[in-house]
């Protein structure tokens, strides 16, 4: 009953994702987990695939003190939510149409997004026994390269990069000597290549033809990103990670005017949404919130600047079929390093799947409900002051960035 109903919607998305602007905002909702939550009352639920409620707390009457105790529902309308009883399967189901995509020319892109502990790195990499987008990702990668084998020979290669306080660092490489006191971390730099892609100078590419290298290369970059922290939960949450595979494609029979496509499927697991800033932080703490709060903030503001812009095009497509589809708004993409890396993989003829992670309990259920508002704002649903002031901000930009042109070449049919 409900997996078919899913199959269904899932199919229906496929079939809509030009219409909808190549952007899809999808909700998760985790299933309780550890002995705190046993036995807590869930309060964010799923009454139909296309919506999430979240319970809150009544406002205080003014002048009150605190919380009068009673709960009102909340409702946010995604284009597809998942409730807790969904597995890896059912979320891969909904990414593997971007994957797909990615062999056959396009960039991709699926970012995970939520609250520290809401399930994001669950679902991207999973765990032992029970694996994420990333592993379900690169098992399609490699079994459709291999059937592809006699006509086509594709290449993959893997970077994995980490975004901490606008600092980028790759994690493909061990850093071979400690740093001494007052020394820095190596950090990579973004440009811009002429073809509109983006390119971060330095990055290691690590060549992968089964799960194995993938395996190695990320037990590697977790004991790079645990070098110099403290705890590495704690820099998990509060750094972005992005993992790109770039795929190469050529015809097996080289038969001279060889055609090649280029694209790259990038998969994002984001810093914790949390509000870190609320109070009392100071230091290193106040600055990393500050970081977090301004590049996720930046990310929405181009999603949806980017959605907007979509739908302009498709009702300029369907009205005036003989003028140009064209419109050349500005997205804030160079405002910070996140957005910056991530540009090619938004805009131009590219997909990408925002996956909100929502965990399940009322002591959540004010960052949850945060965490669905800011997937409503990407969808560009509400056009209320917010989104205005998104097209200002782009206006004023002191960068004039037009949409990067997608990678490479068109796919080959
Ligand atoms: P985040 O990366 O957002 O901080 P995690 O992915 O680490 O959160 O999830 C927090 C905990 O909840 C982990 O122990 C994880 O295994 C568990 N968990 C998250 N999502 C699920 C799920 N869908 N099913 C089962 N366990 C989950
Ligand atoms: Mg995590």
């Amino acid at each position: 009953g409900l997996a078919k109903a899913y199959q269904e919607r899932a199919r229906l998305n496929n079939e809509l994702i030009d219409m909808k602007g190549r952007i899809r905002v999808f909700a998760r909702v985790r299933p309780m987990v550890g002995d705190a939550e046993n036995g807590a009352t869930p309060a964010v639920h799923v009454p139909n695939p296309g919506e999430v409620s979240v319970m809150l707390p009544a406002k205080a009457k003014l002048g009150g003190s605190s919380a009068t105790g009673k709960l009102r529902p909340q409702t946010f309308a995604v284009d597809q939510a998942l409730d807790a009883k969904c597995g890896q399967q059912v979320v891969y189901a909904e990414v593997a149409p971007l994957v797909h995509a990615s062999l056959d020319g396009y960039n991709s892109c699926v970012i995970a997004y939520g609250q520290t502990g809401a399930g994001k790195t669950f679902t991207m990499e999973g765990v032992e026994g029970d694996r994420g987008v990333v592993w379900l990702a690169m098992n399609t990668l490699f079994a459709r390269a291999s059937e592809a084998a006699a006509d086509l020979t594709y290449t993959f290669e893997v970077s994995i990069l980490e975004v901490y306080n606008d600092t980028l660092r790759d994690l493909g490489v061990l850093e071979t000597k400690p740093l001494g006191p007052g020394e820095q971390r190596q950090t990579l730099d973004v440009r811009l290549l002429p073809d509109g892609t983006t390119h971060v100078a330095g990055l290691s590419r690590h060549k992968v033809a089964n799960t194995l290298d993938v395996a190695k290369l990320l037990r590697r970059a977790m004991s790079v990103r645990a070098q110099g922290a403290t705890n590495i939960n704690e820099r998990s949450s509060r750094s972005h990670l992005v993992l790109t595979v770039h795929i190469a494609c050529v015809p097996s029979h080289n038969v001279g005017r060889a055609r090649v496509t280029k694209s790259k499927l990038v998969l994002v697991d984001l810093a914790g949404s949390e509000r870190l800033g609320k109070s009392g932080s100071t230091g290193e703490r106040l600055l990393e919130a500050q970081h977090i709060n301004r590049s996720l903030s930046l990310l929405g503001s181009c999603i949806s600047a980017l959605r907007a812009k979509s739908r302009r095009v498709s009702r300029r497509a369907a009205s005036l079929s003989n003028q140009p589809a064209t419109d050349d708004s500005h997205i804030p993409f160079r405002d910070c390093r996140l957005t910056f890396v991530l540009s090619d993989s938004l805009g131009g003829d590219s997909k990408t799947l925002l996956l909100l992670h929502c965990a399940p309990t009322l002591a959540h259920s004010q960052e949850s409900a945060c965490t669905l508002a800011f997937g409503v704002r990407a969808r560009g649903v509400s056009l209320g002051p917010a989104t205005r002031q998104v097209s200002a901000a782009a206006k004023n930009s002191p960068y004039n960035i037009s949409l990067p042109k997608p990678a490479g070449s068109p796919p080959l049919r």
